[in-house]
């Protein structure tokens, strides 16, 4: 039966670490296999930096952005393939000329459109890469553009799954039982044939729809921790591995802003009831984290996610009124217009408290549209930290010796802002 792969750009960000991926991918003979793979290591962020500096105007640092990326990519062609780099350094090339084609002839059109032609040459350089590597190294690849598969709105930066489009194109795709599969994730295309993105860090939803679509028997992503744990190892010194939990509890953390996991991918595999194993590539050997649909495990612990770089807005109606329903549907149809999530909202009769990714671009429009009607207070530079299944203890010991600028608890979830100069960098999760 099918399984799905998928690498990220840490997995693949030089050629060391190709090299290790074709090691790694050695050891799963079974076909057929679909591997998914990101842009390489911060291709994505250097592709946002030279679209940006182009439509700024900055032509320089736009040619100088393109370079670099040419000179990074073929650099890591030649060590891998050395004297035989040529037919690869070529389809490099090649695909560098194409990316700066596409991005001149749409630079009159909007940022998103604009952004979807130029950002998705990362996954297509990496994947051409990654293919031709798995071939010189004995695993025979047959790559494939997601953009013929994955089949999208024209939604850009953000695009939605057409599922039935996109299964019948799955549905006619010849798997073979010899071949590995080499595709990209975060990219789709329009009906027309139009490039789209699926939002950052979206390798993981793709592969979702690739499993959800081909009735994978697994799905596995493959990180740089050796599964999920109940917070970020990086920054608790006391996290602890989750062996399993359910899609329920994994679509929570990954909502609340756990970075482990991009939100949309665990809805495609519950629907099908693929399971989800989490694990390591650089620790090959341990079983990492298993999610599915049994949710006896869920709880088991505290799951701490912190957010950092966040936004409080206070709005009040002016002239003593009410925060009544009507004002909240019209708050946040402003906040839904901004493209802006908000991690915490809570209120009283006279105001409302938004806590928000403090996204520059999209919070000043917002907040020139409230104060239209409303007072709005602003506190920046704020860490919003969510605790599932928390015990009172671990709560008091979160909060001691700092000040709580908002805070929200139901059953199951319990969540603080602080301001961020009063969390030390590395947390410890109190009493565990
Ligand atoms: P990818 O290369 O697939 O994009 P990411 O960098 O997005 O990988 O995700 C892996 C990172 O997620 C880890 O390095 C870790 O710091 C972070 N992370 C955040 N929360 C968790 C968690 N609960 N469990 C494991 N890792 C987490
Ligand atoms: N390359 C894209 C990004 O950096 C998608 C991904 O890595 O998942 O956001
Ligand atoms: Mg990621």
């Amino acid at each position: 039966m099918t399984q799905v792969f998928k690498f990220g750009g840490a997995s693949i960000q030089d050629a060391a670490a190709i090299r290790r991926l074709g090691e790694l991918l050695a050891r799963f003979p079974a076909r057929p296999l679909v591997v998914v793979v990101s842009a390489m290591g911060k291709t994505t962020n250097a592709l946002e930096a030279l679209l940006d500096a182009a439509r700024e105007g900055e032509t320089h640092d736009y040619r100088d952005g393109l370079e670099r990326l040419r000179r990074e990519h073929l650099a890591t062609v030649e060590t891998l393939f050395g004297a035989k780099a040529g037919p690869v350094a070529e389809r490099v090339e090649a695909l560098i000329t194409e990316l700066d084609g596409r991005h001149r002839r749409h630079a009159g059109r909007e940022r998103a459109f604009h952004y979807d032609q130029t950002v998705c040459f990362g996954e297509l350089l990496s994947t051409t890469i990654v293919s031709a590597w798995l071939d010189e190294s004995g695993i025979a690849t047959r790559w494939l553009d997601a953009r013929d598969l994955i089949i999208t709105d024209a939604c850009h930066q953000a695009a939605n799954i057409d599922w039935h489009t996109t299964a019948q194109r799955l549905g006619e795709l010849d798997l073979g039982n010899e071949k590995l599969l080499v595709t990209q994730g975060f990219i789709g295309s329009t009906q027309d044939g139009l490039s789209t993105t699926l939002g950052r860090e979206g390798s993981d939803f793709s592969a979702a729809i690739l499993a959800h679509c081909l009735d994978a028997e697994k799905a596995t992503i493959w990180k740089d921790v050796p599964g999920l744990f109940n917070a970020d190892p990086r920054r608790f010194d006391n996290a602890v591995q989750l062996a399993h939990l359910s899609y329920a509890e994994a679509v929570e953390l990954a909502w609340h802003g756990a970075k482990v996991i991009h939100p949309k991918t665990l809805a495609p595999l519950q629907r099908k009831s693929i399971p989800l194993v989490v694990r390591s590539f650089e620790t090959v050997d341990t079983a990492g984290s298993l999610i599915d649909g049994d949710t006896r495990d869920d709880g088991e612990h505290p799951y701490c996610i912190l957010s950092e770089g966040q936004t409080l807005l206070e709005i009040r109606p002016r002239d003593f009124d009410f925060m009544d329903e009507a004002r909240q549907h019209e708050i946040l149809g402003h906040l839904v217009k901004a493209g802006l999530h908000a991690g915490l909202i809570d209120n009283t009769a006279m105001r409302l408290m938004l806590c928000l990714d403090s996204h520059p671009a999209r919070l000043e429009p917002l907040v020139q549209s409230l104060v239209v009607d409303y007072e709005v207070v602003r506190q920046d530079d704020l860490t919003l930290l969510t605790v599932r299944h928390p015990s009172a203890s671990l709560l008091a010991g979160f909060s001691e010796g700092r000040e709580i600028l908002a805070e929200r608890r139901n059953a199951t979830t319990a969540q603080y802002l602080f301001r961020t100069e009063a969390c030390p960098e590395t947390w410890h999760i109190p009493g565990q």
